[in-house]
């Protein structure tokens, strides 16, 4: 008798690494200790649903004795440091972004014992710390001062409210790295690391009817050689920690403060900490949004195969066919920023099986998958997230295909893509400030719908109207659609056109449309 009350757990992985080991023990959990499925976040980790209380300590016991661990997932207090996940074997820059995303989150784990006494009666089983980042924290403390206190970055308090930070390459922006507190780029040139462009105060939560709340893209702070990098992110998150705002936690992000500051008082501050000063930036190549998806060459004669999950739920057939072929040819896993996840090191001699177990379970080669579909991501929603405020995750792809007869109506081929992205309240857990398309619920199944985000993501959207609902979605999308189709310039993808032509053109022709 009585309740049985029931959890989500969020495991943590910088940069997506999964090794095979910790897929299995994940697959395994999901059936004994979860709902069966396993979801794959936004930020490259899984997140198990439905653990009963009484289950807890087994299940994250379990995760941890099999090279896994949830120390951070959530609280305030850095997150899952995020990181270009492809596997390029002979891509310097993607090897840095991985380590640095390891020696961030490293830099940044909470270091009291509590973790381990929670979970494993005290017994430290491993530790991912390099020395050298051992080394790196026990110095430049720069007059922070912290000496007796067990947490040495984080102090008494932690931080005002969670902190994100992503790592990325050159060119690369699947990680939507300007949604993080910190955005790090990898720079290289003639093939030498020389640095990293530092990028601040990148956020997506904000509050329906709250205009002090907004989301905003990472803006530049500097550049710092690769030396100097963790004592840059340590001065960053102390900034944060003796500033950021502690008595309203809708203020508390690290963008408000870099936004009632400005960066140049900001930058003097964190400078203060850091001990130096932050170069100016290093011009960059534009960004683009590789999905990684399908078979790719690493580089070292191994292939990796990206395969689409919708909206990141693992079940049924799919999560059995692929846990056969991960367990069978022992093959490491990484997980996209796009919910997605990529085999790895796959020599090319189980191409042929790999694919014959994954299409005779069902799962639809990225070829097959609808290009709406590809794209787009969705953070849980109903029924599983309590700030719900409607569907998310099971409304999602009943959208895209109803979008996708909208488009094909007006004459858009059905190779034509939009980023789109849908959460199921305005705290914007999948991102959707900085698709060409965010649906964020704002009633029972209706949507705030935001519009002027890129492809590349680099810049926010802003709303274009609100509580549209899901009933009116072929009569409100048409003339956008049909006004894209007339009068894109080439190919111009749709956030770009958007963007160029401006909302009151968009709705200046919707008001006028005649549907064929
Ligand atoms: Fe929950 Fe809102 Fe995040 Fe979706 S965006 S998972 S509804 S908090």
């Amino acid at each position: 008798e009585g309740k049985f009350y029931q959890f989500m757990m969020r495991t943590k992985q910088p940069g997506g690494k999964v090794p095979n080991k910790l897929y299995l023990t994940m697959d395994d959990l999901a059936m004994t200790h979860g709902n069966g499925t396993l979801r794959l976040t936004t930020r490259q980790t899984y997140q198990l649903h439905g653990i009963l209380k009484s289950d807890l300590k087994e299940t994250f016991s379990t995760v941890i004795r099999n090279m896994g661990s949830t120390l951070g997932a959530c609280g305030d207090i850095n997150r899952n440091v995020t990181a270009a996940p492809a596997p390029y074997a002979k891509r310097e820059e993607y090897h840095i972004a991985q380590e640095l995303a390891d020696d961030i989150a490293a830099l940044l784990a909470p270091q009291s014992g509590a973790y381990y006494d929670v979970w494993l009666d005290g017994e430290q089983i491993m530790t991912a710390e390099k020395p050298e980042v051992t080394a790196a924290r026990n110095e430049n403390r720069n007059g922070t001062n912290f000496e007796d206190c067990p947490e040495p970055i984080y102090g008494q308090l932690f931080l005002p409210r969670k902190f994100k930070i992503g790592v990325t390459v050159e060119g690369d922006n699947h990680i939507d790295v300007l949604t993080n507190d910190i955005a790090i780029v990898v720079v290289m040139r003639d093939g030498k690391h020389v640095g990293y462009n530092v990028y601040v105060g990148g956020g997506m939560g904000r509050s329906h009817r709250n205009d002090a709340t907004f989301p905003r893209a990472a803006t530049l702070l500097g550049f710092c050689g690769p030396r100097d990098i963790l004592y840059a992110v340590k001065a960053i998150v102390c900034t944060q920690r003796d500033y950021g705002r502690r008595d309203d936690r809708k203020q508390s992000r690290l963008k408000y403060l870099v936004e009632s500051w400005g960066m140049e008082r900001f930058k003097t501050v964190t400078e203060g900490y850091y001990g130096k000063k932050f170069e100016p930036g290093m011009e960059l190549a534009p960004f683009e949004f590789p999905t990684y998806l399908g078979w790719n060459e690493q580089g070292d004669g191994k292939l990796w195969y990206g395969v689409h999950v919708q909206n990141g739920r693992l079940r049924g057939e799919m999560k059995k066919a692929l846990r056969n072929v991960i367990e069978r040819y022992e093959l490491p896993v990484r997980l996209t920023a796009n919910q997605d996840l990529l085999l790895t090191d796959v020599d090319p001699a189980w191409k042929a099986d790999i694919m014959a177990t994954l299409k005779a379970a069902g799962v639809k080669d990225v070829t097959e998958v609808d290009a709406l579909e590809r794209l787009s991501m969705a953070c849980p929603a109903l029924p599983l997230c309590g700030l719900a405020i409607t569907e998310a995750e099971r409304g999602l792809p009943e959208i895209n295909k109803r979008l996708r007869g909208v488009m094909t109506k007006v004459g858009l081929a059905t190779s034509e893509d939009i980023l789109i992205r849908m959460t199921g309240c305005p705290n914007g857990c999948a991102r959707p400030y900085m698709a060409e398309l965010g649906f964020v619920g704002d009633g029972p199944a209706s949507y705030q719908i935001w519009l002027g985000g890129t492809r590349a993501m680099t810049g926010v959207a802003e709303a274009f109207a609100d509580r549209v609902k899901v009933a009116d979605m072929e009569t409100f999308f048409e003339p956008i659609f049909a006004m894209w189709a007339q009068q894109r310039q080439d190919k111009e993808y749709f956030g770009d056109f958007v963007n160029r032509v401006g909302f009151d053109a968009v709705r200046a022709f919707s008001k006028s449309y005649v549907p064929a």
